[in-house]
């Protein structure tokens, strides 16, 4: 089969591969759409770490069974389906105790740290385990459902953030993940949203997905802004969808006494943390990981129209090209969302 595979950093090529072996509780699915992840084009130069070549690169995807292993029941060849990015084992303890997307020994699809080397959807055919698989409703189209593992990410943030009708939040980042925020906390009840981005275009898009006000994160008096807009207190509840130094203190800064922060972008393995503000304000600092079974939810939330992911679409473009698609990403040669690779 073909594949796009990262032979080394920052050289794609598209080759000949082995077709994957499935394993008898999994199925063989056809590639339809695979999106390019912010990830996979930071992890793309090595500067993560978690892409050591050579691998082959896709967690965002969606396509059709062609093959099922003798113990998969339920499923059966011609099924639309995604997947979660996550390969977790079935009997770990975190697994059992509900945490799935922390348990041991799990796999990200399209990942490579050095301790394991999961193929990813960036290539024709990929062997998937029957327990992530979701059915994709017949109105929801193949590039739309590779969205889904994106919007589930934001979603699981909002999740773990216990969001109450009113809160008013802030969003710093208005990348894929923070446009995918500011869609789902206006559809949850968010009374107030903020949006924060070092550049200005994409705050006019956070602008259209939902955010009450928006700012660049350089502009003089940031916080006291955002005070103004939150009865002098600041938020409950801000995201922090970057990485970063200075974008966690900002989410940290906007925060009310009492406030929750949560932090789901991890470009930096550290950052500058503003300890006292957090001890004498009683901040809640909150880590949220992938996803934890909030792929039902979005595929609803696709099926019923209630939010929207064309709009976060920037091409559709055959996988041939892919190499392409992630220079023009890497080198930002122009604004672009989300890139999604066909066959
Ligand atoms: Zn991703």
């Amino acid at each position: 089969m073909k594949a796009l595979v990262l032979e080394k950093y920052k050289e794609l090529i598209y080759k000949d591969v082995p077709e994957p072996e499935i394993k008898s509780n999994e199925v063989l699915v056809k590639v339809m759409a695979c999106g390019i992840c912010g990830s996979d084009v930071h992890g793309f130069d090595g500067s993560t770490g978690r892409r050591i070549p050579p691998m082959i690169m896709g967690h965002e995807a969606s396509g059709v069974i062609i093959k099922t292993g003798t113990d998969v029941r339920g499923w059966k060849t011609g099924d639309r389906v995604t997947f979660d990015s996550t390969v977790y084992p079935l009997d770990d303890w975190f697994t059992l105790e509900g945490s799935y997307n922390l348990s041991d020994n799990r796999e990200v699809l399209g990942v490579s740290p050095g301790t394991y080397n999961r193929k990813g959807a960036f290539a024709e055919y990929i062997a998937i385990p029957q327990h992530i698989l979701y059915k994709i409703p017949d109105n929801v189209k193949f590039e739309q459902a590779a969205m889904v593992e994106a919007i589930a990410v934001s979603l699981h943030s909002i999740n773990i953030a216990g969001l109450k009708p009113g809160d008013r939040c802030v969003v710093v980042g208005a990348g894929t993940i923070g446009i995918f925020l500011l869609k789902l906390l206006k559809l949850f009840g968010a009374s107030k949203i903020i949006a924060i981005d070092i550049n200005p275009k994409r705050l006019d898009q956070a602008k259209k997905a939902g955010a009450d006000h928006t700012f660049v994160s350089t502009e003089e008096g940031l916080i006291e802004k955002i005070a103004a807009l939150t009865n002098n207190r600041g938020a409950d509840v801000s995201f922090e969808a970057v990485g970063v130094t200075e974008s966690v203190n900002i989410a940290i800064d906007s925060l009310r006494k009492g406030g929750k922060a949560l932090l789901v972008g991890n470009v930096a393995p550290r950052v500058e943390f503003p300890l006292q503000k957090v001890v004498t304000r009683e901040l809640k600092v909150l880590g949220s990981c992938g996803i934890r079974g909030e792929y039902d939810v979005v595929l609803n939330l696709l099926e019923t129209g209630k939010i929207t992911v064309d709009d976060m679409i920037s091409a559709i473009a055959p996988l041939s090209e892919g190499a392409r698609w992630f220079n023009k990403l890497y080198f930002r040669e122009e604004e672009l969302n989300k890139i999604i690779l066909v066959p």
